[in-house]
């Protein structure tokens, strides 16, 4: 019987996820895999003209659009609030219960080193989860399964204490035209408020297919060049000299939390590997 693996992925805000492990999740998603995104706050702050309500319901629409082009099996946004997410015992339990109830094999989230508060706390709440699923008498109204996730980081940019440590290496090249739809889905997010910070104005209702293509390669995409050189010592382990001519790569990051050994980088690698 064939082996169903299960991901899921933590990011703060509706679009980490997809951004971060896009590609993925798209190719675990084709070979049958289960991959689950959780965004931890509903986006509510961060946009320079509308906030609250309304701009919760465009982010979480456009996380279900997200959702619906990748094929992903859930995207489920929490119901906090951008820049608020606290570390504290209520979202500890939050997301055990989260974890407890998909079971996944590998659980993706953000470094603990990140710039942004809501992208640590959801770092360090996950990480402080990743030993308290196994407490039965914790959060004890849901079951423990049968499963002891790995914890893996996406590829990040921060330097400081040290770069992230490219343990598995997953070539997008194949996906990156799908990547690039998934994070177009979130107009509010890259097309206004990213621009915006960046002092672009952008009508992007007016762009064609390739512009847009064009725009998120130039300012996400990059990430996934970076990652691939990064990487490249990992890539021609892995693929020999077809390594050296991958262009866009997501790289991972063994976390040393969680219930397992050091020997899972080699396991973790199986399980991301399609
Ligand atoms: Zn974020």
């Amino acid at each position: 019987m064939k082996e169903i693996r299960r991901i899921m992925v933590f990011g703060a805000h509706p679009d980490d996820p997809d951004i971060c492990c896009g590609g993925l999740a798209l190719k675990l998603t084709r070979a049958g895999h289960l991959v689950k995104f959780v965004s931890m706050t509903n986006g509510d702050r961060g946009h320079y003209a509308i906030s609250g309500p309304e701009l919760a319901a465009r982010r979480l629409a456009e996380a279900k659009a997200a959702r619906a082009i990748s094929g992903i099996a859930e995207y489920q946004v929490m119901d906090h609030h951008d820049c608020e997410l606290e570390v504290n015992v209520a979202n500890r339990c939050e997301v055990i219960r989260l974890i407890r109830r998909f079971a996944p094999d590998v659980v993706i989230t953000h470094r603990p080193c990140d710039y942004h508060a809501d992208h640590r706390a959801t770092a360090q709440l996950v990480l402080d989860a990743s030993y308290m699923i196994r407490v039965p008498q914790f959060c004890d109204d849901t079951p423990i399964p049968e499963m002891s996730p790995i914890f893996v980081h996406p590829y990040d940019r921060f330097t400081d204490p040290r770069p992230i440590r490219p343990d598995v290496m997953i070539p997008i090249d194949d996906v990156m035209d799908e990547k690039c739809r998934i994070i177009d889905c979130h107009v509010s997010q890259i097309y206004e408020w990213l621009a915006w910070e960046k002092k672009r104005r952008i009508d992007s209702a007016q762009w064609t297919w390739e512009q847009k293509k064009a725009y998120i390669l130039e300012n996400w995409g990059v990430r996934n060049v970076a990652a691939a050189d990064l990487g490249r010592a990992r890539l021609i382990a892995d693929l020999g000299e077809a390594g050296k001519r991958v262009r866009y790569a997501e790289a991972y990051e063994w976390s040393p939390y969680g219930c397992r050994n050091s020997g899972d980088v080699e396991e973790l690698r199986r399980l991301l590997t399609v």
